[in-house]
């Protein structure tokens, strides 16, 4: 093996993407590629609550020195009953931080790994992010379809059909909430179906859940992971921080497992301190330090939580404002209405994806997913009218 064998890869799309907007000088550029949340003026701002825990950390923090692998234990502890609202005994649950959801992501992958899981079930389309961090921790993702990004409809049957295919003690990925690229979630009764195909099947849920509150609310948003997690044997949750506290860059999330019993339970944690120490020592601490202060403080959390509220209901109003443009040429914006969180996937062509940025300057994912945080009022009339004039271009 020698470093002659390496190939070069092509740069991430996404941040290419990111680039070609920046020298993109047309002023009506729309921006709807990369993932973050923007409130109306086109910033992703420091929540204020997370400043001034911020403020409080730099005058009250006296040293700098290691924490342990698990990271601000008072952060996970403080974060878990609001995320797992007591669905699952509290001794059947261990929680280590994690330098964000793909940390947490990477580090359960491990696990199961770790466990001896092969197999982990993936619908399809997902985070593009998700098959490579499970098959670099070893796993083997079995992909299937179960959007429908013609109809924005997520195949209940389709998914409940593959789990059933699923060899016992195969792992099966699911978004908690706001599902990213389609924003697609499943309704109650389909978690409820999940759920029970899970336990009587004997899979291991691995649940990621990286927007809670910002679909239809905090508790609203962990319903579908509780349901889960409360009947598997063995389960995880990747979670994340980066969007609902806006901590992007500071690499916030979390990891728990559920496990049958308190003893079951230890074993998990200490597997999820090996594996952190062997991976990155520590995790970041100053994100999960900021958001420990904001869910001590029941001030600053309220503040953060109404902060929250107004990103889920810019993005709501977004949604309805795109969704009564109705249908534009073979683009049906309608059901943008009925989906959650940050993203949806429009059915449209690699080819069109880049004539509509050539054309238009309107900027998205090639896989036709837009950020709905991207748009302002005008720039929906803008995105309408580029879709009127692709029509019209007959572009395929
Ligand atoms: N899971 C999903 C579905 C995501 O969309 C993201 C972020 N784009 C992550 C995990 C990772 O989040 P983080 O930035 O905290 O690593």
């Amino acid at each position: 093996m020698t470093f002659e064998t390496l190939t070069l890869l092509p740069a991430d799309p996404l941040l290419a993407l990111i680039g070609a907007y920046r020298d993109d000088p047309r002023p009506s550029k729309l921006d709807l590629g990369v993932g973050v949340f923007r409130d109306a003026t086109g910033g992703t701002p420091v929540v204020r609550a997370v400043k001034a825990a911020e403020e409080r950390l730099l005058g009250s923090q006296d040293s700098k020195s290691y924490l342990g692998p698990e990271g601000d234990a008072g952060f996970v502890a403080a974060l878990a009953p609001l995320v797992l609202g007591g669905a699952v005994a509290a001794e059947r649950v261990a929680g280590v931080q994690t330098p964000g959801g793909t940390g947490a992501l990477r580090l359960g992958a491990e696990l199961l790994a770790q466990a001896g899981v092969t197999r982990i079930w993936i619908a399809t389309p997902s985070w593009p992010n998700h098959a490579p961090i499970f098959t670099a921790a070893g796993l083997s993702p079995q992909p299937f379809d179960a959007y429908d990004v013609a109809d924005q409809r997520l195949d209940g049957d389709a998914l409940l059909a593959a789990l059933d295919r699923a060899a016992p003690g195969d792992a099966v990925l699911l978004h908690g909430c706001c599902h990213n690229p389609t924003g697609i979630d499943p309704d109650a009764a389909l978690w409820t179906a999940i759920a029970e195909r899970i336990e009587a099947r004997g899979l291991v849920p691995f649940v990621d859940l990286a927007y809670q509150g910002l679909g239809d609310g905090w508790d609203a948003d962990a319903a579908g992971a509780r349901t889960v997690l409360a009947g598997c044997r063995y389960g995880l949750l990747a979670y994340s921080c980066d969007k609902n506290f806006a901590l992007y860059r500071e690499r916030t999330g979390a990891l728990w497992t559920v496990a049958p019993d308190a003893p079951a339970s230890a074993i998990l944690y200490s597997n999820l301190l090996a594996l952190a120490r062997a991976n990155w020592s520590m995790p970041p601490d100053h994100g999960a330090a900021a958001a420990r202060i904001v869910l001590q403080d029941p001030a600053l959390a309220a503040d953060w939580q109404r902060e929250l509220d107004a990103m889920r209901q810019r993005l709501r109003t977004l949604r309805q404002t795109l969704s009564a443009l109705g249908t534009i040429g073979r683009i049906d914006l309608a059901p943008i209405a009925r989906g959650k969180g940050m993203f949806a996937t429009l059915p449209l062509s690699r080819t069109q994806v880049a004539w509509l940025r050539e054309q238009h300057a309107v900027y998205m994912a090639a896989s036709g997913r837009i950020n709905i945080a991207g748009f302002d009022e005008a720039g929906i009339a803008r995105f309408g009218e580029a879709l009127a004039a692709l029509d019209h271009a007959g572009v395929a």
